[in-house]
């Protein structure tokens, strides 16, 4: 993600800030502004926000240490003025172990409660009448401080549990319902009903807070992509790379200059090519590189291409190679055979592939 602030890594994973974390903050501190607050209410203020996201934070890691557990690592978890966004390296797809990583987060926040519950008397506070009540949760002590943010982990346990899909409780839906059914049927449902469920946060954001508005598009759109990809990976179980990949491709030597690259690109349908030296591959040269030295004719071909980069096997399940799109920069692969070049797959000839793949199954 763009915009980001690194804050450090916890148990192998980087706690990454979004930049408009900061307008959330500006916001809260313009609330108690406009409530007659002074500099220190204000800085309660911000410091309650502070240690909530901290919780957020902790949520998360309750997320990924339960995930790591069955072999799946966080890369970084994004905190966000809607929440916190864990990217783990892949979804898990047996129910059981979905189960458990979508009640991980939220247990983490039962744990907090539990422990807050200890040193807050959160019963003699119930136990008061509203005026009085009132007139103490306005006094700034540590202990009103703790109280709130008690209180604000209660909402988060039962916000988090709504069967909102993609958010825990929409998870943890279709988990339960995967024991039953294949995975697509119960992402649709649970899809469908996170969409639902959007919708109605969309309208009562309107009404009551405008974070819902945001939290329902984030929901909306979501739970839409978490299907399709679902849906594919369906489609494309069992195929291997072999089956989808460009057979019929220009090999480019390092000497090659760019004019004659130029004139490859925009005589063929080829947008990024291979670079093979006495049989060996020694780059690869990306479409962004030749629009980026077009203008530079006399430039070699080993001067701009890629000298790090991946290959995948023929075998390889495009599955695996999706994944593969999203952790590389570059969206090309070279593909081998007994360690010899046989073609090469990018997202393009993968999305095609898809297409004829998804025709056939409808028919
Ligand atoms: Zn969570």
């Amino acid at each position: 993600m763009k915009g980001v602030l690194k804050l450090g890594r916890i148990l192998g994973t980087s706690i990454e800030v979004h930049w408009t974390f900061s307008l959330l903050l500006l916001w809260i501190a313009y609330l108690d502004f406009q409530r007659g607050g002074n500099l220190n209410s204000t800085l309660i203020s911000i410091a309650f926000v502070l240690v909530l996201f901290l919780c957020v934070v902790l949520h998360e890691l309750g997320h990924a240490q339960m995930a790591k557990r069955f072999k799946i690592n966080t890369k970084k978890i994004t905190l966000l003025p809607i929440g916190g966004v864990a990217t783990m390296e892949k979804i898990p797809e047996k129910p059981k172990q979905e189960l458990l990583v979508a009640i991980a987060g939220p247990a983490v926040n039962v744990v907090i409660v539990l422990l807050l519950s200890l040193v807050v008397p959160f019963r003699t506070y119930f136990s008061l009448d509203i005026a009085n009540l009132e007139t103490l949760l306005r006094t700034s002590t540590l202990e009103v401080f703790l109280f709130y943010l008690l209180m604000a982990n209660v909402m988060l346990v039962i916000f988090n549990l709504i069967p909102a899909f993609p958010m825990d409780g929409g998870r943890v839906l279709r988990a339960l319902l995967s024991f039953k059914m294949d995975r697509v049927n119960a992402t649709s449902i649970a899809a469908g009903l996170g969409q639902f469920l959007a919708i109605l946060f969309f309208i009562l954001g309107f009404i009551f807070n405008p974070f819902l508005i945001l939290i329902a598009l984030f929901i909306f759109i979501g739970a839409q992509s978490e299907y399709q990809m679902v849906k594919q990976n369906a489609l494309l179980k069992g195929f291997k790379a072999k089956e989808a990949m460009l057979t019929k491709i220009s090999l480019l030597k390092p000497n090659d200059t760019m004019s004659e690259v130029v004139k490859l690109v925009l005589d063929s349908t080829e947008k990024d090519f291979v670079v093979v030296d006495n049989e060996n591959i020694v780059g690869v040269v990306l479409n962004k590189d030749i629009i980026k030295y077009s203008d530079k004719p006399s430039m070699t071909v080993k001067d701009v291409m890629q000298t790090t980069f991946k290959t995948v096997d023929a075998s390889e399940e495009i599955n695996k190679i999706f994944g593969l799109f999203g952790n590389e920069r570059n969206g090309f692969f070279p593909v081998l055979e007994n360690k010899k070049l046989v073609g090469a797959i990018d997202l393009t000839n993968i999305s095609e592939f898809i297409v004829f793949k998804s025709k056939i199954i409808q028919t």
